[in-house]
């Protein structure tokens, strides 16, 4: 009955969740249904899908998660928050100079059990703006400090006080962009080089500004530091699903892979894997195969999370790329450790193929390497027949880059493949 009344809901407003109580034996269990309908170009309704979730443990722990706010779970030392709440009448009464650290990320494991952090530091002497309480001052000074490659210390100045400013305007830009759903997906083939036969899709994010379009490379970044990359990719997810029965329509009936970014906060956040089960099923039986993207340092952050969250998910389908590939310090004797099924090599070495003969034995390596591992090898950036017949001499068969095709909204890809010579197997 719930049921029927949710599909009937969801095919007249697309999506509806809601939570439901199952009782079982004594124990009573907590679940959220979503119901999504999905519609043909024309607008009619396709077909309505429902996940359920098990929310028990979640909403179990609610008190408990109030309580541990003020503590952090892992290190046991004061929240965030604590801290701003007793700086505040410490400042008052007397100055104090605030350091933040920030763990830039990743450490190098070397001998798979000495650990190299690399930090961060922002410092703010004690002359508190009226503008921007301390805490946050050395805080944004370390997030600075972080952009500019991580490592340095950095002081809160007055010139950093007008970047700072500049930066919170364009992160507030950016937080409301996310509220608005001002984003939109778009799509760039990856080919196999030699026929330029279609073998998968790269969903990359972009935000719709009134007057033009900004790439994932200038905002993802400031996403990531700023702790909202999640919900991003949330969206990134929806609007992906979203995008399903164009993009099955454009590619036909072969079998392609959908690519989608990943990065380390993302993997680490505790509801991810519950997002990409139901990604996954959503996707179930589309033809579309989600391939997940992450770089070396994203997996390095915390790898045995990294493995086990990404181990449940090939086995209920997905497949693991290592992006950006030889342009992280991950040691090479935890790749075999890591459940990777492909690798992307970095744009950086392609580029270099036609300049530079380290290039081509990089390459060369690399490809000796994934071919002993099994690992199948995507080449980034390309852009000119050189780098396309260099790559394939060395044995790189599929590529990505501005020479095959720019990424584009899904809803120009039909006609894309149409022009194009290259099929998706049709
Ligand atoms: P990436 O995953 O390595 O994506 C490749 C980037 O190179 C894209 O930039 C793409 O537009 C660009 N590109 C592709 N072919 C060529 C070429 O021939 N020449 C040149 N010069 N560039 C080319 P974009 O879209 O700005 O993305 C930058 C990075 O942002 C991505 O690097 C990825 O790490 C991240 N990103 C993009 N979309 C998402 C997303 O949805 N979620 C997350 N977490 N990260 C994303
Ligand atoms: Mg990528
Ligand atoms: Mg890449």
């Amino acid at each position: 009955m719930l049921y029927t009344i949710l599909v009937i809901i969801a095919v007249i407003v697309s999506v509806v969740i809601v939570l439901n109580v199952m009782r079982e034996g004594d124990g009573t269990r907590w679940l959220s249904t979503r119901a999504t309908a999905e519609h043909t170009a024309e607008g009619a309704v396709a077909s309505v899908q429902t996940v359920t979730s098990d929310r028990t443990v979640l909403r179990d722990a609610a008190p408990e998660l109030t309580a541990s706010s003020r503590r952090d779970a892992l290190t046991d030392m004061c929240s965030r928050s604590a801290i701003g709440e007793r700086l505040e009448p410490a400042a008052d009464q007397r100055p104090a100079t605030v350091v933040v650290f920030l763990l830039d990320s990743a450490d190098v494991i070397t001998a798979g059990n000495e650990r190299y952090l690399r930090l961060s530091a922002g410092i703010c002497m004690p002359t508190p703006s009226v503008l921007v309480p301390q805490l946050e001052q050395a805080e944004l000074a370390a997030r600075l400090a972080q952009m500019a490659g991580g490592g340095p210390v950095a002081e809160f100045t007055d010139s950093l006080e007008r970047v700072a400013t500049e930066t919170r305007v364009n992160i507030q830009a950016l937080r409301r962009a996310v509220e608005d759903h001002e984003f939109v997906v778009h799509y760039q083939p990856i080919v196999d080089m030699r026929d330029r036969r279609l073998v998968g899709l790269e969903a990359l994010l972009r935000w719709q500004q009134p007057e033009h379009l900004v790439v994932a490379r200038d905002f993802v970044g400031l996403a990531e530091q700023f702790g909202f990359i999640d919900r991003l990719g949330a969206e990134v997810e929806r609007l992906m699903l979203s995008d399903l029965v164009p993009l099955r329509e454009a590619v036909g009936d072969s079998t392609l892979a959908l690519n989608l970014n990943v990065s380390a906060a993302q993997l680490l956040s505790a509801d991810f894997l519950v997002r990409i089960i139901s990604v996954l099923d959503r996707m179930a039986n589309s033809g579309l195969e989600l391939h997940l993207e992450l770089t070396e340092t994203a997996m390095m952050v915390d790898p045995e999370r990294a493995c086990a969250v990404l181990g449940q998910l090939r086995n209920h389908g997905a497949r693991v790329v290592l992006d950006d590939f030889g342009t992280g310090f991950s040691s090479i004797s935890w790749l075999h450790k890591l459940p990777v099924d492909a690798i992307k090599l970095d744009s950086s070495f392609v580029t270099g193929l036609a300049v530079d003969p380290v290039s081509a034995r990089i390459v060369r390596t690399i490809m000796t390497l994934a071919t002993e591992l099994g690992l199948a090898v995507t080449g980034e950036g390309i852009e000119t027949q050189d780098q396309r017949e260099a790559l394939i001499n060395l044995g790189c068969i599929q590529g990505q880059g501005y020479l095959f095709g720019r990424p584009m909204p899904a809803s120009d890809l039909a006609a894309y493949i149409e022009q194009s010579d290259f099929r998706s197997g049709r």
